[in-house]
């Protein structure tokens, strides 16, 4: 869910991000380059006085606009005009200097007219220079960028879509420009150039010069779409490596989990089996007790035989030695008789001295041998404290009887053995004989 909502929070933050950018991009972050009366560039009057025509153009700078006085004159030069030259790239004497990159404007305002009687069209042009075949010395090398069209009488000022411009096609011919150069460039702008349209009549013509103002965006519609794409392709890709981070935890954190969980049910089990023990063993000796001895009995073994075994004279061994000495004695009792017996048979502790050995998968005659087996080993066995102890065995077969019949049988028998004498096995079958 944290993660869900960290994302969500992304989500937001990019989509408020791109509105803004959307919005600032439309309404605001516009950028200008201003011509006016006070540009310190240079600027001065041109006509076709001097390449053949005897047009005569002047100047006048005012406080906030140039005024060009123009005297177009009929001779033998065919296209007479006049013009306002401002020389944005160019030194106070005409010199090559930097070119003004204009290309990332989108318009050009241009606010002129002609003042007085006779008015005609506006030629509007940018020359353009690129070192593939223009020279900077050579003012005629520079690509002619323009646009003729007829001011409007009531507003002055124009607005020129800068993509409307064209490239003047006698220069195209007269230069010989490859086709791949035909095109308007205004990377490298030297020149701006207001003049006297075309098939003007001779006559005194006044233009009023007041402001050429280009226009455009901060950023290019393509500058701001490529950056709003590459920032969501950016986020999908951190979000993607993110997601995959996540997972990644998420897994190592349910193997962790698991790991846990298993080492939990080992411990479970273990303290099950140790609390199992605690319930069936007899704590001072280990063997079963009467209730595991119960749990042993309600298994389905067959043919099962039981050995009663008690430790003759124990109390005699306890009064002489002590208690202490009696249970290491019980505990020692204990250790002989399971190793002296088949590992798949149970010794339990009835009480006291007394043990029951239950064999399955036992007849009565290999119990006997078991029993006499046992018999012989404690007799022959030296306990601690070199004490000698012999012990007497009731042995009986489980026949289709209950455990207390059972129980009772070899428990008789047990009695016979004593009666004999003790450190004997007897039979259940022949207890009655004695
Ligand atoms: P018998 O040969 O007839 O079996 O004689 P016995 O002395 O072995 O039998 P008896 O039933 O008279 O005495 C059993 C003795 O076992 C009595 C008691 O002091 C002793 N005893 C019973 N439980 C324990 C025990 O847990 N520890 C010790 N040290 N002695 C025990
Ligand atoms: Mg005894
Ligand atoms: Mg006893």
């Amino acid at each position: 869910m944290q993660a869900e909502k960290f994302d969500n929070m992304i989500m937001s933050v990019l989509l408020l991000i791109t509105l803004v950018v959307i919005l600032l991009h439309t309404f605001s972050l516009d950028k200008s380059y201003v011509l006016d009366a006070k540009t310190k560039s240079p600027v001065y009057a041109v006509s076709d006085e001097g390449i053949g025509g005897t047009s005569i153009a002047k100047l006048i700078r005012d406080d906030d606009k140039f005024i060009l006085q123009c005297e177009i004159k009929a001779s033998s030069y065919a296209w007479p005009f006049c013009e306002i030259t401002i020389a944005i790239g160019l030194d106070r004497k005409r010199n090559f200097l930097s070119p003004v990159d204009l290309s990332q404007f989108t318009d050009v305002i241009v606010k002129a007219k002609y003042v007085g009687e006779n008015s005609t069209s506006l030629r509007f042009q940018l020359r353009t220079f690129n070192e593939a075949y223009s020279s900077t010395t050579d003012d005629s090398s520079w690509k002619y960028n323009g646009l003729e069209y007829w001011p409007e009488a009531v507003s002055t000022s124009t607005t020129i879509p800068l993509n409307a411009l064209q490239v003047a096609t006698w220069w195209l011919f007269d230069r010989k420009i490859p086709i791949k150069y035909a095109g308007p460039e205004l990377e490298n702008v030297l020149v701006v150039e207001l003049a006297t349209g075309n098939g003007i009549q001779p006559g005194y013509y006044q233009i009023e010069l007041e402001k050429i103002e280009f226009v455009g965006k901060v950023f290019s519609n393509k500058q701001v779409f490529l950056s709003i794409i590459t920032m969501w392709a950016l986020a999908a890709i951190a979000a993607l490596i993110l997601n995959l981070q996540r997972s990644n935890r998420r897994l190592v954190d349910a193997q962790n989990k698991a790991k846990e969980l298993k080492q939990l049910n080992k411990l479970l089990s273990v303290e099950s089996n140790v609390l199992k023990q605690q319930v069936e063993r007899d704590p001072l000796t280990g063997a079963l007790n009467r209730i595991g001895l119960e749990q042993v009995l309600t298994k389905s073994l067959e043919n099962v035989s039981m050995i009663f075994i008690d430790i003759d004279h124990f109390k005699t061994l306890n009064d002489k030695y002590g208690h202490g000495i009696g249970d290491e004695i019980l505990r020692e009792f204990t250790k002989l008789v399971s190793e002296n017996s088949r590992s798949s048979d149970f010794l339990a502790r009835w009480g006291g001295e007394e043990f029951l050995l239950i064999c399955p998968n036992c007849n009565l005659m290999e119990a006997h041998d078991i029993a006499e087996d046992l018999r012989e080993v404690i007799s022959s066995h030296s306990f601690t404290h070199d004490i000698e102890i012999t012990a007497s065995f009731g042995v009986a077969h489980r026949e289709n009887e209950t455990t207390a019949n059972l129980i009772e049988r070899a428990d008789l028998a047990l009695y016979a053995a004593k009666a004999q004498g003790r450190n004997k096995v007897v039979l259940s079958e022949n207890v009655n004989l004695f």
